[in-house]
């Protein structure tokens, strides 16, 4: 089964049904692959071979795929919400966001077991799962 299937599966497995719409919102954001976009940008890049999907839909869409853990949503603080695609690992990767460009690169490393195994023994918390988002300027800007 490949990706595309798998997340229609999935749609199907809530009883939410699989519109021409979703179909085409659902490609889109596989084929932006690990991409981090908006809805907007996301509704740049349908309306360019679908004209009648209006943002309203690309909005309700990617909400809907976020309330089943098909997306995960994230907020680099610039004022949008971003929207990729959640992994079935249950973690992830973590965030480098450019203050100057805005650009976002993914750091695959996770190096906070220790940190997190630290937290459970002195707090008693049970930590289900983190973010980590880290602010800087990339080796781009870095140049400028
Ligand atoms: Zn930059
Ligand atoms: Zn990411
Ligand atoms: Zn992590």
């Amino acid at each position: 089964m490949d990706r595309f299937q798998d997340l229609c599966e999935r749609l199907h497995q809530k009883e939410y049904k699989l519109t021409p719409q979703r179909k085409i919102i659902l490609r889109a954001l596989l084929n932006g692959d690990d991409a981090h976009l908006s809805a907007e940008d996301l509704y740049g890049i349908v309306k360019q071979q679908n004209p009648e999907i209006g943002l309203a839909t690309v909005y309700r869409t990617l909400e809907l795929l976020a309330e089943i853990d098909v997306l995960q949503k994230i907020d680099f603080g610039d004022g949008r919400l971003r929207y990729e695609l959640a992994s079935e690992e249950a973690h992830h990767h973590h965030h480098l966001i450019c203050t100057r460009c805005g650009k976002v690169l993914e750091f695959e490393d996770d190096l906070l077991d220790s940190l997190e195994q630290a937290i459970q023994c002195r707090n008693q918390f049970r930590i289900l799962d983190h973010q980590l988002k880290f602010f800087g300027v990339c080796k781009e800007c870095q140049i400028e």
